[in-house]
C-alpha cells in the first residue's frame, strides 16, 4: 500500500531524495572527503542522545555532534531517571554513547557548531573546535538538542553551592533537600508558584525577591496560609562552609538561616549558530514547534530543554529525543505528518 503523502510532507525538500536514502560509506570530521549523513544531531544530552538511538535504529545515518558540556554539571547525581536513578551526569551520557557505538551508522563528534547555512538539498554545518580546526559537514535534516544556558540571580557565590545545595529543579531536587529551613530565590513572576511547589517539601520556607520578583497579593495571602514567608529586601549573596549553604546574606549584613535553596534562573537558548535559519522563537524564550517536535524551518526539528514547554528533565528530553526521532523518519520517508 502506498501512502499518500500530506501537502506539507510533500514540500519537505529531503523527502526521497536519493542523497538523504542511500548514505553511502561516510567519512566525518577529521577524515579526508565525503562528509554527507542524513541527520546532523546538535548536543549529545539525554534530548539528542535518544534522538540517535531512536534515529540509527530507524537506518538512518546519524552524526552527533556534542560540546559535551551538561546543563546539570554541576550536580554530582541525577534523580528521576528510571532505572538511572543518582547516577552521575556524565555517566548516564557514557551509557547512551556506549550503546550507540554498537550501530555502525552512528558517528559521535566532540566538537562545536558553529553555524549552520542552508543549501539546495539540506544544511552545511560548520564545525568548530579542539584537535579538528574548522571543519564541515553537510547533512538533509537537523535536530536541535543543545540545550539551555542559565542565567542566575547576581549573586556571588550562588555558584558555589549550584548543584548541591542550591538547584533550579523542584522535581528533581525537592526529596533531597525535605524538611529543611528552605530559601526560594528569585526574580520573575513566578515566585508564588516556585514556593507553593516547594512546599511538599518542607514547612519552613521563605521567598526572597530581591525586591525585583512579583507576587500578587492574593497569591502572598496564599503564601501566607501555607505558611510561607516572603522578604523584599536586597540580597547581597549567600553563605555556606563545607556542609553546603547556612544562610542568605542581605545587602544589610544580616544573615538569614537556610540550609538549601531552590533558584528562579532565567532560560537562555544555546543556539546562536542556527541564526541563519531564522527560527521561530516563543515569547518564553523557547523555539517554537508543533507537537512532535518540528521547528518553523523545513528539516529543522527540536528536543530537550531548547523546545520544551514543562518539565525541564532528563527523561523528558529523553521522550522528546525519541518523538523528534520518530517524526524526522516519518518525514523523510514522505508520510503524512499527522498519525492516525
Ligand atoms: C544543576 C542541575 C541539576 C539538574 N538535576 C536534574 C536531575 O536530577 N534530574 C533531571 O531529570 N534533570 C535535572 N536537571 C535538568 C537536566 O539537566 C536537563 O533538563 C537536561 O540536561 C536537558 O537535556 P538536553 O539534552 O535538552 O540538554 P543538555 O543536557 O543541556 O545537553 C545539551 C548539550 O548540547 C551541547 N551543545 C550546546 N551548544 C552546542 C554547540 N553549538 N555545538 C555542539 N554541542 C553543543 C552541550 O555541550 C551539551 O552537551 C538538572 C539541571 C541542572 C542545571
Amino acid at each position: 500500500m502506498t501512502a499518500e503523502l500530506a501537502p506539507e510532507a510533500a514540500q519537505h525538500p529531503f523527502v526521497k531524495q536519493p542523497a538523504a536514502q542511500q548514505f553511502v560509506e561516510q567519512q566525518i570530521v577529521g577524515q579526508p572527503e565525503l562528509e554527507q549523513v542524513e541527520v546532523v544531531i546538535i548536543g549529545g544530552g539525554p534530548a539528542g542522545l535518544s534522538a540517535a538511538l531512536n534515529l540509527v535504529r530507524a537506518r538512518r545515518h546519524v552524526l552527533l555532534v556534542d560540546g559535551n558540556r551538561p546543563r546539570n554539571a554541576a550536580t554530582f547525581y541525577s534523580h528521576g531517571f528510571i532505572t538511572r536513578d543518582g547516577v552521575p551526569p556524565l555517566e548516564l551520557r557514557r551509557l547512551a554513547r556506549e550503546e550507540l557505538d554498537a550501530y555502525p551508522n552512528y558517528r559521535y563528534q566532540r566538537t562545536m557548531v558553529t553555524a549552520i547555512e542552508r543549501t539546495e538539498t539540506g544544511f552545511t554545518i560548520m564545525l568548530k573546535g579542539p584537535g579538528i580546526g574548522q571543519s564541515e559537514i553537510h547533512a538533509a535534516t537537523i535536530v536541535i538538542a543543545s540545550g539551555v544556558a542559565e542565567v542566575m540571580p547576581a549573586l556571588p557565590t550562588l555558584r558555589a553551592f549550584y548543584g548541591t545545595s542550591i538547584h533550579s529543579c523542584i522535581e528533581c531536587s525537592g526529596w533531597d533537600e525535605q524538611d529543611k529551613p528552605i530559601a526560594v530565590i528569585g526574580e520573575t513572576d513566578d515566585l508564588a508558584e516556585r514556593a507553593t511547589l516547594v512546599s511538599q517539601f518542607s514547612d519552613d520556607i521563605i521567598v526572597f525577591t530581591n525586591g525585583i520578583g512579583q507576587i500578587s497579593e492574593p497569591d502572598a495571602a496564599a503564601l501566607a496560609a501555607r505558611g510561607i514567608l516572603i522578604d523584599h529586601r536586597p540580597l547581597a549573596d549567600v553563605v555556606g562552609d563545607t556542609t553546603g549553604l547556612t544562610g542568605v546574606v542581605l545587602t544589610t549584613g544580616e544573615i538569614v538561616p537556610r540550609t538549601a535553596a531552590f533558584m528562579r534562573p532565567h532560560y537562555r537558548l544555546m543556539q546562536e549558530y542556527a541564526a541563519s535559519l531564522g527560527l521561530a522563537v516563543g515569547a518564553d524564550g523557547f523555539l517554537v514547534v508543533d507537537a512532535d517536535g518540528r521547528t518553523s524551518a523545513p528539516g529543522v526539528y527540536a528536543a530537550g530543554d531548547s523546545a520544551s514547554p514543562g518539565p525541564r528533565q532528563l527523561i523528558v528530553a529523553a521522550g522528546q529525543g525519541a518523538r523528534v526521532a520518530s517524526a524526522l523518519n516519518r518525514d523523510l520517508i514522505g508520510l503524512p505528518q499527522q498519525r492516525p
